[in-house]
């Protein structure tokens, strides 16, 4: 099968008592056993639940992986994989990542007891440094957030100790543009809130990997720990699925004629796009990705007040944190979803207070570049006024 076709029909056949072709939103929290231990797979919905096990089995074909575990989050997910930590290991990072998973890092994993070393770069050699036997685990975002940065998933793999894991966050990509597992990852990770599920009504994280081991400590925290999605939420993300592709390749060609006309406009500085034959590892993304996605940041030659006079005149881009929706959504990074870093940590990173995340959506994208030239210019009224 291959993946538009993955994404309908894996684990999805017609139900075999009533021949529903669309799978049925399983409420029930428990399940009649015909004698103790007499199930037929399902015991109570926190170990279990059949429309979650859809969910799982559709998500990891996608992936190419064999199993596949459903969160509550992607923050959940995160947590998830870092219960496999034990005493004396580490974490390398890419310094480049979600707001969110640096807040876990530096106020729940560092004060539990665990080093986590960030890389600066996208090299190859700095990662290597950093990486020593402890290391428990590598983590990676490619594309990152919010600085676009593409990170060499195979070369990073290569630099794996015998007891370290690559972990992938695939959020940004979906399994649509990159599938991490194949080059090496150990675990990948989603916010199913974003591209997976698409339509920003369903907050979800998904993991996923190819080791047994793995797949038994996950699952064993995952009931355990108990941050499992409902029922409801589950069906909502399988139907999201089911559009993936046909969206993401809109996701990505509304991207791009929005980088080519950002290009030109005096008042832009910077683009950040992996699909942009000037980012700096646009080779790498070419050579690991099968496209470059619907995700781009950019500054604007402009004061704060200037941009929010931007912002506020924007029409269809929605000034909203998150991403991966139908809906475009615009953010300004250092004052939302990386709010929680440090000035002095985003000026490290290169998270300015004129950077603008944008996740383009699915509109006509004739109507979003006009929102986007319009809103420049009042803004750019505005600083005439002022001189
Ligand atoms: C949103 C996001 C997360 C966190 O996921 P939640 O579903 O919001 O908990 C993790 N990684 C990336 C790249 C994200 O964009």
């Amino acid at each position: 099968m291959r993946f538009e076709t993955k994404a309908l029909h894996t684990s999805q056949e017609p139900d075999k008592t009533t021949g529903d072709v669309i799978n049925p939103i399983h409420i029930s929290t428990t399940f009649y056993q015909d004698g103790v231990g007499g199930h037929k797979g399902f015991e109570y919905s926190r170990t279990l639940n059949p429309t979650r096990k859809v969910l799982e089995e559709v998500a990891a074909s996608l992936e190419n992986a064999k199993y596949g575990l459903a969160f509550a989050s992607g923050c959940a997910a995160s947590m998830a994989i870092l219960s496999l930590l034990q005493r004396g290991e580490n974490i390398v990072s890419a310094s480049d990542i979600y707001g969110g998973m640096y807040r876990i890092f530096e106020k729940i994993i560092r004060p539990s007891g665990y080093d986590i070393k960030y890389v600066f770069s996208t090299r190859i050699e700095d990662f290597k440094r950093s990486i020593d036997e402890n290391t428990k685990i590598i983590w990676l975002e490619t594309p990152s957030n919010p600085l676009m940065q593409i990170y060499d998933i195979k070369a990073i793999a290569k630099l794996k100790k015998k007891n370290t894991l690559l972990v992938v966050d695939n959020t940004f990509a979906t399994p649509y543009f990159q599938r991490p597992i194949d080059m090496g990852a150990d675990i990948v990770i989603h916010s199913s809130s974003k591209y997976i599920n698409g339509h920003s009504d369903v907050i979800g994280g998904l993991v996923m990997t190819n080791d047994s081991d793995l797949y038994r400590s996950i699952k064993f925290y995952q009931n355990a720990a108990g941050a499992v999605p409902s029922p409801f939420d589950c069906y909502l993300t399988i139907r999201g699925i089911k559009t993936l592709a046909i969206r993401m390749e809109k996701h990505q060609s509304n991207a791009k004629a929005i980088v080519n006309f950002l290009s030109s406009h005096k008042s832009i500085n910077k683009i950040f796009y992996p699909g942009l034959e000037t980012h700096p590892d646009f080779e790498i993304a070419k050579k690991q990705m099968f496209g470059f996605g619907g995700m781009l940041s950019f500054m604007i030659d402009a004061t704060i007040e200037q941009i929010n006079t931007f912002m506020r005149n924007l029409r269809f881009i929605k000034l909203a944190e998150s991403l991966g929706g139908v809906e475009s959504l615009i953010c300004i990074p250092a004052k939302m979803t990386h709010a929680s870093l440090s000035r002095e940590e985003r000026d490290r990173r290169g998270i300015t207070d004129n950077l603008i995340r944008l996740s383009v959506g699915i509109e006509d994208v004739n109507d979003l570049i006009e929102d986007l030239k319009s809103a420049l210019n009042s803004m750019n009224k505005i600083m005439n006024y002022e001189i």
